[in-house]
Formats: C-alpha cells, structure tokens, sequence
C-alpha cells in the first residue's frame, strides 16, 4: 500500500539501503504482475516533420538546424517485415505532429500492416484531431502514446505551447482513445526545469487514475537548439524543490510507478539507456520495467530524429540491436515475451489510490494545489 505522501518521501530517500528496499519492492511487484517476459516493441520513427513548438525538443518546428524527412509507405512495410522477422510483437509507429501524414494514406498503410503482418500496431504522432484517431482506429491500430509530460499545468503550457485557436488537452485526446477502444500509453519527462516534487508525485498517482495500459517515463534531456535547453524559458522555483534529471530519480520513477501500476506495460526507456549506456537498460528492467523498444528505423534516418543530443542505439544497425538486447535479457535471467504484449488484465485487491474521491479527469483541476508562493514565469 502507497500513498502520495509515501511517493514523496520515496522521491526524496537518498539512503541507499532504504532504496535497495524499493527496488526490490518494485521488481517483485513487475514479477507477480506481469511476470519474467520483456516485450520487445520495433520503433519506427517515421517523419521528423512537426509543427508544434515544444520548448523541450529537438524536433520543434523552429530548430531550422534540423534536416526534415518522411518516410515512404515501402520502407515503413520494409522496417514492419523486419519487425516480424525478429519476433517483435508490435510496431510502434512515432513521428512530429506532422500533417504531412495524410489521414487517409496513413490508415491505408495501418490496413495493409494489418493485412501483412500479425503485428500490433502502437501510433505516436501527437494531438491528432479526434477524426483521425477514429480514422486510424477503424483501420486497425491497437494503441496509441501520448505522454502528458507533467500534470502541473503551469508548466505544461510553458514548456508545449498550444497552436492557435486549440488549446493543448493531452488528457482530453487520452480520454478520446481509451472512448475509441485503444490500449492507452502516457507518462512524463524527469527533471524538467520548473518541475518540483509534489508535482511529480501527483504524475504517479495520476497514472493510476487514468488507468494507462502502458506508461513511459523518462530523464529530461536538453537540447541546445531549444529554448529550455538554452535556459530560455523559465520557471523559478527554489533549488530545493527542482526534480533532478538523474538516473537515480529515473529509477525511482519507474519502480514508484510500478508500486501504482501493478499491471502496467512500462518500457526501459532509451533516454535512460542514453545517460546510463553501459547498464541503464537493465537498471530499469530490474526496478520495475518489462519493456524495451528496439529501433528499426533506417539508420540514414535515425540519425535526423534528433530530439535530444547523443541518443543512445543511435548508429547500430537493427540486427546488432537485436541481439544485444536478447544478450542483456538473458544475462538478467529473464526472456524476451512472445506475442503482442497486450496488458494483461486481472482482478486485484483495490488499490489504495482508488478509495480517493475523485473524479478520473477532475483530477487535475482539483489538484492545482502545488502552485507554488512566488514562482514567475518567463518566456
Ligand atoms: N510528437 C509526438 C508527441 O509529442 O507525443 C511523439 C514524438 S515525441 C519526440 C515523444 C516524446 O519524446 C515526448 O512525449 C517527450 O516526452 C519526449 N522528449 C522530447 N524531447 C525530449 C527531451 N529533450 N528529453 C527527454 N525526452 C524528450
Ligand atoms: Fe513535436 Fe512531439 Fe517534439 Fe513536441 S515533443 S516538438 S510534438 S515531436
């Protein structure tokens, strides 16, 4: 049993004995619920395009520096087949807020994955709106990832600008998907500045409150051709309250959300792999984690879809991805799942977050308790 309170005081243990405790707390939780498999999901990043100005990422409309590029139908049913080859369940299909994806050709291309492949199908391309969801629902995806990246809406909007005349709502469109039958994936950057503890304490119990089917935490990394990485925008809060971008918080993170989501499908994610190269995958398998998302995209490509510098798995070709990931599996005396990788669904004791008295998307709105005396704004 843990409650927000307790999720604090576990985001600030720095004792090293206390957090081997949580650890180990996480990964027999992962065991019990989801068990020894770790799913593999192929990652295609399909266009680098984006019109959004997201303070935070490299692919940001105005970082001019970057050289664009979409993939063709044919290289994205090349990397699918490849996805199959290898035994990966799923193709996850990632792109920018780019419309340069046309509904109707991209669900042409869903249908024939469909019809080719036994595939699932997981899409990440931003706040579509509600038709093309339901468009590309129809045409046989099965989930879909949207991070609401902090549940502090101050700094949501500071750091993801809404387009005109549409304010940003990830928690709307998540809704909208959970309504149009995906399997629903969310989660949240770690250490963004501005972000504090009571707020990522309130991501984790939100996690639980939207029921997610698969949850994606991650450092904040920054890129120096964005305007957070360049310190541009701001949110002052005091040092003591700022979430550190550490490996260490990471971890917390993953077995913390573990802890309040038992049956969750939570990828190690490759930003922790990035700042931890030699272990950080298997840190995060073994603190909560039973996913890994191999990259297929082609490596002329790769390289473009820069949304933070350094990115680890960045130049290995997928066949080498494949076994170093099977290689890092086994060494942890785990084995890599068969099939798709649904969650898995059971009837469990009621959690202590779900007595709360709230309402799932009231939540926030009734929570904007951590508006913090004195913090300023500026961009
Ligand atoms: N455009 C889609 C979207 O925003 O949902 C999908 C692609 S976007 C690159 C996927 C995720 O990358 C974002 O949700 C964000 O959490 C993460 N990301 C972007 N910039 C990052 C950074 N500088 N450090 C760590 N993660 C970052
Ligand atoms: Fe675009 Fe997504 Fe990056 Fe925002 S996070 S700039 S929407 S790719």
């Amino acid at each position: 049993m843990i409650d927000r309170k307790e999720i604090l005081d576990w985001l600030r243990e720095e004792d090293e004995k206390r957090l081997e405790e949580l650890w180990q707390w996480a990964d027999t939780v992962r065991r019990e619920n989801v068990g020894d498999e770790v799913h593999l999901r192929g990652l295609i990043e399909i266009s680098n395009h984006c019109l959004r100005e997201c303070g935070y990422c490299g692919l940001r409309f105005g970082n001019k520096e970057l050289e664009r590029y979409r993939m063709s139908e044919e290289e994205i049913m090349a990397c699918a087949g490849e996805a199959e080859r290898y035994g990966y369940g799923t193709v996850v299909l990632q792109s920018g807020e780019d419309y340069g994806i046309e509904t109707k050709w991209f669900a042409k291309l869903i249908r024939r994955i469909k019809r080719e492949t036994q595939l699932a199908v997981t899409l990440s391309l931003g706040e579509r709106p509600d038709r093309d969801l339901e468009t590309w629902r129809k045409a046989g995806a099965d989930r879909y990832l949207l991070r609401f990246e902090t549940s502090d809406d101050d700094l949501y909007h500071l750091i993801h600008p809404s387009l005109p005349g549409r304010k940003s709502d990830r928690l709307g469109i998540l809704k909208t998907l959970k309504k149009l039958g995906y399997e629903i994936g969310s989660g949240i950057m770690i250490g963004i500045p501005g972000q504090t503890y009571v707020s990522l304490a309130r991501d984790i119990v939100l996690f639980q409150r939207l029921d997610l089917d698969m949850i994606g935490v991650g450092p904040y990394i920054p890129h120096p051709q964005t305007p957070l990485g360049q310190g541009k925008w701001k949110r002052m809060i005091s040092k003591d309250e700022q979430v550190p971008n550490t490996e260490q918080m990471t971890y917390k993170v993953v077995a913390l959300t573990r802890m309040v989501c038992p049956e969750a499908n939570i990828p190690s994610t490759t930003a922790l792999a990035t700042i931890n190269r030699e272990q950080g995958r298997e840190l995060g398998l073994m603190r909560g984690a039973n996913v890994v998302m191999p990259n297929l995209t082609p490596l002329k490509y790769r390289v473009k879809y820069e949304i933070y510098p350094s990115k680890a798995c960045i130049n290995e070709i997928p066949s080498d991805c494949h076994s170093c990931l099977h290689h890092r599996i086994q060494s942890l005396g785990r084995r890599v799942g068969i099939g798709r990788g649904d969650r898995i669904h059971r009837v469990r004791s009621k959690s202590p977050l779900e007595g709360m008295d709230l309402n799932l998307f009231d939540f926030i709105g009734k929570n904007k308790n951590v508006k913090l005396r004195g913090s300023k704004i500026f961009r």
